[in-house]
């Protein structure tokens, strides 16, 4: 059984085409974000090359998964609200099966990622499993029972806006000290501009200070990796709040496995040790003793292998 599995992000609508568990075909290009017509075109777009190259080869096409950035109602795949992109009461389901003639599935892409990492990633065999995305902001997912858990809206596994200080900064949410205000590349960011704010001098701070708007979180990663002790408090720190963040996800769930993944995780040399210390600290014992906290395995793929194994299972009922 052959099936298309689609990421769309922000900046990305990356494609592939899954035959009887191999990855055969790839297409991708930049999401065009100007309004939703250009949305969906890139989408119908990445969908006609894969599938053309597909038949061209003799495979059919069974279904399409769908990973979307934002809020999904998976049931009638529909896309509420999205934060990168314009999709907003987006009916994407019934759009492109009218224009694919096949199945199409809808979901989160944090949840396909999540299923992804659970089936052939580095939670594989995992019943319950709790996924983190790690990159400018921080999205969530979670299997229970070998499920994607995604509430009574869609609108479930909002890990990165789970609070974890009070009086913390602000994020994008409305609220204050989220995960993804103390974690995420835009934290680790603005946890630069601060250092620079009260004049703090360091090469990080002067690189910064150059030209901000090209500065990122992955420049902390590189100070840090030169032994610049700043960046690797900054890291350290980030490190401490996600192992606290984690532990009270381990103290709800119990999962078998907690995966990462995401653009931050070329930074996590700096950050694991103080994760698992304020993990270890902050976990309920029974759960902690059984969960194994693992880097996912298979990056940038994730998303678009969880859409393809979404469309599949779906398919299966
Ligand atoms: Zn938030």
């Amino acid at each position: 059984l052959a099936v298309i599995g689609i990421d769309l992000g922000g900046t990305k609508t990356a494609g592939l085409v899954l035959d009887r568990g191999d990855i055969v075909e790839r297409y991708r290009l930049s999401t065009d974000a100007t309004s939703q017509d250009s949305v969906m075109g890139g989408l119908l777009e990445v969908y006609s090359r894969l599938r053309e190259s597909a038949v061209s080869k003799g495979m059919e096409i069974e279904a399409v998964g769908l990973g979307i950035a934002g809020f999904v109602d998976f049931e009638r795949g529909v896309v509420t609200e999205a934060p990168n992109h314009p999709l907003r009461d987006a009916h994407v389901k019934d759009i492109l099966e009218k224009r694919c003639g096949l199945p199409v599935f809808v979901d989160n892409d944090a949840n396909v990622a999540a299923l992804a990492e659970a089936r052939l990633g580095a939670g594989k065999g995992a019943r319950f499993l709790v996924h983190l995305t790690l990159g400018t902001g921080i999205g969530g997912g979670i299997i229970i029972d070998g499920q994607v858990y995604r509430g009574a809206l869609g609108a479930a596994a909002e890990l990165g806006h789970m609070v974890i200080c009070e009086n913390g900064p602000h994020c994008n949410c409305g609220a204050r000290g989220c995960l993804e205000a103390m974690v995420s590349g835009v934290a680790i960011y603005q946890r630069v501009e601060e250092l620079a704010a009260v004049g703090r001098v360091s090469p990080m701070v002067e690189e910064f200070l150059a030209d901000p708007a090209a500065f990122s979180a992955e420049a902390v990663g590189r100070h840090a990796d030169a032994g610049e002790v700043v960046a690797e408090e900054i890291l350290r720190e980030a490190g401490r709040h996600l192992g606290t963040g984690i532990a009270s996800l381990v103290n709800i769930f119990n999962p078998d496995a907690v995966t990462l993944s995401g653009g931050l995780l070329g930074s996590f040399s700096h950050m694991e040790d103080a994760m698992r210390r304020s993990f270890a600290e902050t976990a309920i014992d029974i759960s902690r003793r059984h969960v194994r906290i693992l880097t996912g395995t298979l990056g940038d793929d994730g998303g678009m292998l969880g859409a393809a194994i979404l469309a599949l299972e779906s398919l299966k009922g």
